[in-house]
């Protein structure tokens, strides 16, 4: 018997996605934002990072981690060997709370479905949290960045390390040799070379 095999275009699927996020208004910050944010990179990425919410520039631009601190990241994702572009970047919350005050629980439960969806479509090896919101959203108020921050940890099946987000590291530039050995841990589990220099 032979077994018909469809196949999934994951770009349809973001695109639905995207229509659907912008229409959203489950909460009020649909009333406040300029753009949605839903995430960018490769759909196949083995490698998927997740932060807060999107900042001022990512409100004004549609785009993930574009400010200051996606400027980090980017230099992050590359001193890994990697590019933007061979990992996929996406937030807890798709759109920006007014002056980037920390998202209300309710507004992550309402949100959070749809980073699911981008975790089951992209299936990635290794979810990278970037920041304590990030971790209490997916693993609950027990959740601290400080103590587990590196550590192996699972969500729905997909492996999980969390680090601190590179706002936090603008701040507090002594945190980066710590974001650097998670950085390492996270190579180490996709089988990829670590690089000498930071
Ligand atoms: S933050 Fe999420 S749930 Fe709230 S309006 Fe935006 S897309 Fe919808």
């Amino acid at each position: 018997m032979k077994i018909k095999m469809i196949s999934v275009d994951k770009t349809t699927y973001i695109k639905a996605l995207e229509a659907r996020v912008k229409k959203c208004k489950r909460c009020s910050l649909a009333f406040t934002r300029n753009n949605p944010v839903i995430g960018e990179g490769n759909l196949n990425a083995r490698l998927m990072f997740i932060g807060e919410a999107p900042g001022e520039q990512e409100d004004l631009q549609g785009r993930p981690f574009v400010g200051k601190s996606g400027q980090l990241l980017t230099r992050i994702i590359q001193a890994m060997g990697l590019s933007r572009e061979e990992v996929y970047i996406a937030n807890i919350l798709k759109c920006r709370p007014p002056g980037n005050r920390d998202p209300y629980p309710q507004e992550i439960e309402n949100c959070l479905p749809y980073l699911f969806f981008q975790m089951e479509l992209i299936r990635p090896e290794i979810l990278v949290l970037l920041g304590r919101i990030a971790g209490i959203a997916l693993f609950g108020t027990q959740f601290s960045i400080t103590r587990m921050h590196g550590q192996l940890l699972y969500f729905r099946g997909i492996k999980v390390i969390p680090s601190f987000h590179p706002a936090y590291l603008l701040l507090n530039p002594r945190a980066k040799k710590l974001a650097w050995e998670d950085m390492k841990n996270v190579l180490k589990q996709l089988n990829l070379p670590i690089p000498d220099k930071q």
